[in-house]
């Protein structure tokens, strides 16, 4: 898609948001984590604050469990509410990068009109691209740090020290949900939303394209430079 617009949307209080949308394993949680940190934008993601919700037994987490289980989508209307409050705290003041939120038509349009209601908008939506059979090897192959959420992958982007997170040296876990059945029935239920949102924003001219196959490196310097030059 070409969009002849091709600048960034300023808010009016100056606050970034960007989203990242791609299937399970696409990248999303990477690619916000390097992005978070080159731009100075707090990396809010819907599938992290659900398993911290989990692990904390908050009443929000028992609600999400039972579909996250069974690699359902968590109902809109619980979505929706825990990711505005999150977007409220102080630590997305400056902006932030959301990672798996929207996930639904419903979900991106409470997410505008809120923004809305601020004086704010997106701006822009950025489409990790990976074809579906590269999806499943991935995920196979994802570590993740349990304190503070970062992704590796076995072969591709493993940790400096074999099973233990750079960050914080916490012992890595493989996702409950990473196991290929699960993965699978994740993708066949989440890509048809998902590619609902993506036409939402196309239809406003908003999504950048992004070919997810390259290495980690070249994925995000994509990214950066449509962020500086318009796409
Ligand atoms: P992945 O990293 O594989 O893309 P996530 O970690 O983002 O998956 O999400 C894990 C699970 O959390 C999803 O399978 C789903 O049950 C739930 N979830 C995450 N984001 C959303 C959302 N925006 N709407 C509904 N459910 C969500
Ligand atoms: P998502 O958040 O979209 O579900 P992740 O960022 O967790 O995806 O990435 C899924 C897995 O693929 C992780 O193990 C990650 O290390 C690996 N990965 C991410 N980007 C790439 C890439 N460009 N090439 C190869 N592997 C990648």
């Amino acid at each position: 898609m070409t969009d002849p617009g091709g600048g960034p949307a300023a808010s009016s209080t100056g606050r970034r948001i960007l989203l990242l949308v791609g299937p399970v394993g696409a990248g999303k949680g990477t690619q916000a984590a390097a992005l978070s940190g080159e731009l100075g934008l707090a990396h809010l993601a819907s599938g992290n604050l659900f398993r911290q919700a989990v692990i904390d037994g908050s009443p929000l987490g028992e609600q999400a469990r039972v579909y996250m289980e069974r690699g359902d989508l968590v109902p809109d209307d619980i979505t929706i509410e825990m990711f505005m409050h999150e977007l409220s705290k102080p630590a997305a003041a400056r902006g932030a990068i959301l990672d798996g939120f929207p996930r639904t038509v419903t979900q991106a349009r409470a997410l505008d009109a809120t923004l809305a209601e601020r004086g704010e908008q997106i701006e822009r939506v950025i489409s990790i691209e990976v074809p579906m059979e590269e999806l499943v090897a991935r995920v196979a192959g994802r570590r993740v740090c349990p304190e503070c959420g970062t992704s590796y992958h076995v072969d591709s982007d493993p940790p400096r020290v074999a099973g233990r997170c750079d960050n914080d040296g916490t012992e890595l876990q493989q996702r409950d949900d990473d196991r290929p059945e699960v993965v699978r029935a994740r993708l066949e239920k989440q890509v048809r939303p998902m590619l609902e949102v993506l036409d939402y924003y196309d239809q406003k001219g908003m999504v950048q394209h992004v070919d997810g196959t390259q290495p980690i490196p070249a994925v995000t310097a994509e990214i950066l430079d449509g962020l500086r030059d318009g796409w």
